[in-house]
């Protein structure tokens, strides 16, 4: 599958919004500043598709992108950000849980965790929502340059043991924006998780 066609196509306040249920759609989530939006445009090869942003916890919408006739890609805002209140937090995670119970189109969950803190406690709660769901995962673990080749490695098989906790279908990868590592490999999975 090219992604390098991928396209805007709206964004919505609350997943209600989102367009109609059908096709097929991968979603991105991941907490504020993991790399999320730097991972969209790599790959979709384009310098400006999602907002990179150095202002974690701003207001966000869900951006929903198109990379062929049906085949969508959600970029869920970002989460875990102290600053945002509560309220705001708890109604965000029900919408959010409900989103991966009941969403027929969605075929595969893409979590982005900095590969220096992988599996904070929100990152936890989401890859058991997903689970629970039977929606497929991607752990991407992003900022993968941010660590020597040995160190890279072991991080990266702990992380695959530490999946297994979850019990469902849960992939780990390294990934890098900056060196392209690991997106070989983001890509097959995305792509066939959008052919199915
Ligand atoms: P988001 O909040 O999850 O969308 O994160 P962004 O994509 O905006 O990235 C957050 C910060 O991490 C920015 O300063 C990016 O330049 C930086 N960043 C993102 N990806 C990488 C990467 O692969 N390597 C390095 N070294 N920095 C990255």
């Amino acid at each position: 599958l090219n992604f390098q066609p991928t396209q805007f196509v709206t964004s919505a306040a609350t997943i209600s919004q989102l367009p109609a249920d059908d096709g097929v759609e991968i979603a991105f989530a991941g907490r504020s500043n993991a790399g999320k939006s730097s991972a969209l445009n790599t790959l979709t090869r384009q310098n400006s598709l999602a907002r990179t942003s150095k202002t974690p916890g701003r207001t966000q919408l869900i951006n929903v992108f198109e990379v062929a006739p049906g085949k969508r890609l959600i970029d869920l805002p970002g989460y875990g950000y102290a600053k945002v209140p509560l309220e705001v937090k708890e109604k965000w995670q029900r919408a959010l849980s409900e989103y991966l119970q009941k969403r027929e189109s969605l075929k595969g969950l893409v979590v982005l965790m900095d590969i220096r803190h992988p599996y904070r406690e929100v990152d936890q709660e989401l890859l058991h929502w997903a689970t629970d769901s039977a929606i497929p995962v991607l752990v991407l673990l992003t900022k993968a340059d941010k660590l020597k080749p040995g160190a890279r490695k072991t991080t990266l098989l702990q992380a695959r043991e530490a999946a297994l906790v979850f019990g469902g279908d849960v992939r780990v990868e390294m990934f890098s924006s900056l060196t392209k590592i690991g997106l070989p490999q983001a890509e097959t999975i995305i792509s066939d998780w959008l052919n199915q």
